[in-house]
């Protein structure tokens, strides 16, 4: 076997060891009883433990330094000098942190996560708080171990956005910050439209059909390839392209709660159906990065399914949905108010949460903030940014998953995702109308043009590099910013 195609098969062992460590958490978030946590525990540090063996082995290290010869290097095309560069960036990040370490991070990880969400349920910072701090530490120590140079918060974000650092991002959203914060004035100023349509009480069953039936419009592929299930914090899973699964959360009298739980979930979903099926497990295989795929998420959940051209062509394929005037309804689920919980915000003051844990997060690496802060802290920014007050932490602090799954430079992402989904938005118009392909059933056309311009590419580009093959331009908020402007000026008459 030649060098190349050993490397790849010793890579495919580590992919699909993954995928496996995947399942166990897809059943721990779905399925499994809570007693089960301290046996979920052990399998899956045990597996963390195997899946580093798979690759931090030092065979990969020997390969890639024979293919990195100038000799062998020549002979390679370029996605194969691709998948190589991709597996050398994770075994070099691999073999800089300890075995043990690894094991004991996952099951720390595992114990935070079922404290927190014990602690979400009971209104209780006070057990979550010790696991907390524990998830810290251990993630400035990861990033110590992997480059002891740079500030912890950007190794932490280069895990989930290769290349990306907070001062950049601190550029971005500054800009974004000021732009959403003057909307936000503007709309404050008007009247806010009725919402008594949105919460009408609605059988879990009938909205489990809503949310196959909004799934599958957006093109997100169900029977043998996929499936809904309920989780508490609602995400997808994709073990490999015909194995993608959603999640969503009902609320009897919530029903747009599911609806665009699911909207978002499927965008998710999309993207892992149709990442290029002949790179499966290899590294150019996978989603490019998080930001790409919460653009996806947030294109299909926002600018698709909150137009008026998807519910005007589509509102009939809901059976028995809740008479509403169309207007009233369209006006409705694009109300603009500053709220509490991320996952329930608007388009324009979603961001505004994802800054303020960007800068928790931050706070949290350098230890400029300290944990046990973490309440006062965060209800003095919801105060100061969005003018809400927080009145207990399961609204607060307790509502995201992703500290106590050990995931610390993750939020940045879906700001950056928001960003990204409007400048697709703008190269896709370019080249047709998305309102006209809705208004003629043809919304496949949107799915076959990001499978075919973003979503066949994998990994093939870092992500900001993507969004300049896919946009012809740099990343940039203008296009988001842009498409907030004329949306909002139109449905509140700015
Ligand atoms: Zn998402």
């Amino acid at each position: 076997m030649d060098e190349y195609s050993e490397l790849l098969n010793l890579y495919k062992d580590y992919a699909i060891f993954s995928s496996i460590n995947n399942v166990l958490s897809y059943d721990m978030q779905c399925f499994m009883p809570n007693k089960g946590n301290e046996v979920r525990g052990n399998q899956m540090s045990m597996l963390a433990g195997m899946s580093y063996d798979k690759i931090s082995n030092p065979r990969i290290g020997e390969l890639i330094q024979e293919l990195e010869k100038a000799d062998k290097k020549v002979k390679l095309h370029e996605k194969q000098k691709r998948n190589v560069y991709l597996i050398k960036r994770e075994y070099d990040k691999a073999v800089k942190i300890p075995k043990e370490f690894v094991i004991e991070k996952a099951k720390q990880n595992v114990q935070a996560f079922n404290t927190w969400r014990e602690a979400k349920q009971t209104n209780n910072w006070s057990i979550f708080a010790p696991e907390l701090q524990k998830n810290v530490e251990l993630a400035q120590q990861e990033s110590k171990y992997i480059d002891p140079s740079k500030h912890p918060y950007d190794v932490a974000i280069d895990n989930f956005e290769p290349g990306m650092t907070k001062e950049e991002i601190a550029r971005i959203f500054t800009d974004l910050k000021a732009e959403l914060i003057q909307l936000l004035t503007k709309i404050k100023t008007k009247k806010a439209p009725n919402t008594d349509c949105l919460f009408s009480l609605v059988a879990i069953e009938t909205q489990k059909k809503w949310s196959k039936t909004i799934a599958q419009l957006l093109g997100y592929q169900l029977g043998d390839r996929g499936r809904i299930d309920e989780a508490e914090h609602p995400f997808t899973d994709g073990f490999n392209h015909n194995d993608v699964r959603i999640t969503t959360h009902y609320y009897e009298k919530d029903y747009t709660n599911a609806l665009y739980s699911t909207a978002h979930e499927s965008g998710h979903g999309i993207y892992e159906q149709n990442l290029p099926e002949e790179e499966e497990f290899t590294p150019i295989g996978v989603a490019a990065s998080m930001a790409i795929h919460e653009s996806q998420s947030r294109f299909f959940e926002n600018i698709i399914s909150r137009s008026r051209a998807f519910w005007e062509a589509n509102i009939q394929k809901f059976e028995n949905f809740p008479e509403s005037d169309i207007d009233e309804f369209i006006h409705a689920i694009n109300l603009v108010t500053p709220s509490k919980i991320r996952i329930e915000a608007d388009e324009v003051t979603y961001c505004l949460h994802i800054i303020l844990r960007f800068e928790i997060e931050k706070g949290l690496m350098e230890g400029s903030m300290k944990v046990e802060d973490l309440p006062a802290i965060w209800n003095n920014k919801m105060k100061e940014y969005l003018g809400v007050t927080v009145e207990n932490d399961t609204e607060g602090v307790l509502q995201d998953v992703h500290w106590s799954g050990g995931s610390f430079g993750y939020f940045p992402s879906y700001a950056l995702g928001n960003i990204i989904s409007g400048q697709i938005l703008h190269t896709i118009q370019k080249e047709f109308s998305i309102v006209e392909a809705i208004e003629k059933g043809e919304l496949s056309k949107v799915k076959e043009w990001l499978t075919q311009n973003l979503y066949s590419k994998g990994s093939l580009y870092d992500p900001f590099e993507l969004v300049k093959v896919v946009t012809g331009e740099e990343l940039t908020s203008k296009y988001y910013i842009n498409y907030l402007t004329e949306k909002y000026t139109e449905l509140y008459r700015l």
